[in-house]
C-alpha cells in the first residue's frame, strides 16, 4: 500500500515535468516565432504567400528593411515577373518610385535592358560580346569596333534579294529556305538590305541626319558601329513595288509576322517596343537569332534586348 502510493506520486510528478517542458518548449517556440521574420512581416500586413516568396528570395537586410517599413504593395509584384533580376533589384524601385504609373513588367523590361538611360550614354555603352555569334548585341549600348567584319559572308541568291545582298553564310541559307517556302505561298520576299559596313552605314546614318534632323535620324537609323546590319545577321525584307512603310500591309509582312522564327529570325523593331529598343517600329528588319531563340521571344513577346539581358548577360 506505502508503495503503491509513492509510485502516485511518483508519476504525478512526472506528469508535472512532462506538463513544465511542454509548456516551456510551447513558451519557447513562442518567443523564437515571435521574434522571426515570418511574425514581423505578417505583422507588417503581408499575406502568407508574400512573406514565404520575400524569405525564398530576398536577403537579410532587405528583409530587414521590410519589417521596419511600411508594408508596400509592388515587391511582391515586383518578384513575380518572369524577368524579374535580383541585382536591378533597386533600381526598379527607384524607376517605379519615379514612375509610379508604370506596368511591372514595362519597369523590370527598361531596367534590364538600361533603357532608362539617355541613348548612346557613353557610361552604359560598352563594346558587343563578339564572341556570342549569332547571339551577339549590337543596340544603342553595344557596339561593334569599325573594323569588325562578320566571317563567312555570302551572296543571297538575286531570286530572294536585290542585287549585291550579302549575309552570315548560316543566315543566308535559312532566309533562302523561307523565302522559297514564303514563295510556295505566293509571296515574294526581297531582301532589300542586309550587311552593311561601318563606312556604309556612317554614310546612311549622315544622309538620315540631313534629311530629317539628329533627333528623327536616331528614332529610324544607327549610328556607325551601333548598327545589327553590321553583324551580318539582320535583313530588311521587302516586296515588288512596296516601299518600307507600306510594307507592314503587304500579305508578305503578315506571314513573316506569324512564320518567320520557325526559320530563326525575329520582328527586331516590334511595335510598341521602342521605348526598349530605341528605334521605330520597323516591320522590314529582321534579325537572325536561331530557331531555338527565335521561338522564345516569339512564343514571349520580348525584344532581343530583353532576351539578352535576362538569358545572356545575367550568366
Ligand atoms: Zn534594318
Amino acid at each position: 500500500m506505502k508503495l503503491k502510493k509513492s509510485v502516485k506520486k511518483i508519476l504525478i510528478l512526472i506528469l508535472f515535468c512532462i506538463i513544465l517542458i511542454f509548456s516551456g518548449v510551447k513558451l519557447i517556440k513562442y518567443i523564437i516565432y515571435v521574434n522571426s521574420d515570418t511574425y514581423k512581416l505578417i505583422n507588417r500586413g503581408y499575406k502568407e504567400n508574400e512573406v514565404k516568396l520575400f524569405l525564398e528570395k530576398l536577403d537579410k537586410k532587405k528583409i530587414e528593411s521590410l519589417e521596419k517599413s511600411k508594408k508596400n504593395d509592388y515587391l511582391y509584384n515586383l518578384l513575380n515577373q518572369k524577368y524579374f533580376l535580383m541585382k536591378n533589384l533597386d533600381k526598379y524601385e527607384k524607376y517605379l518610385n519615379e514612375n509610379p504609373d508604370e506596368s511591372y513588367k514595362n519597369v523590370v523590361a527598361i531596367i534590364n535592358t538600361k533603357a532608362n538611360y539617355n541613348w548612346y550614354n557613353k557610361k552604359q555603352t560598352k563594346n558587343s560580346d563578339t564572341s556570342k555569334g549569332n547571339l551577339i548585341l549590337v543596340n544603342k549600348f553595344n557596339n561593334l569596333d569599325k573594323n569588325y567584319e562578320p566571317s563567312k559572308l555570302k551572296k543571297i541568291s538575286i531570286q530572294y534579294a536585290y542585287y549585291d545582298n550579302f549575309i552570315k553564310e548560316e543566315v543566308k541559307n535559312a532566309y533562302e529556305e523561307m523565302a522559297k517556302n514564303a514563295k510556295e505561298k505566293n509571296l515574294k520576299l526581297i531582301a532589300s538590305s542586309s550587311y552593311r559596313d561601318y563606312n556604309s552605314q556612317q554614310i546612311l546614318y549622315n544622309r538620315y541626319i540631313v534629311q530629317k534632323g539628329t533627333k528623327e535620324a536616331n528614332n529610324v537609323s544607327a549610328k556607325a558601329g551601333y548598327s545589327e546590319h553590321q553583324t551580318g545577321l539582320a535583313i530588311d525584307i521587302l516586296t515588288d513595288n512596296i516601299t518600307m512603310s507600306e510594307f507592314e500591309n503587304t500579305d508578305e509582312f503578315k506571314w513573316l509576322k506569324e512564320n518567320s522564327y520557325k526559320y530563326g529570325f525575329i520582328l527586331r523593331y516590334p511595335k510598341n517596343k521602342t521605348n526598349i529598343t530605341g528605334y521605330a517600329y520597323e516591320p522590314w528588319h529582321y534579325r537572325y537569332v536561331g530557331k531555338k531563340v527565335a521561338q522564345e521571344i516569339y512564343k514571349e513577346k520580348i525584344t532581343f534586348d530583353e532576351y539578352y539581358a535576362f538569358y545572356i548577360d545575367n550568366k
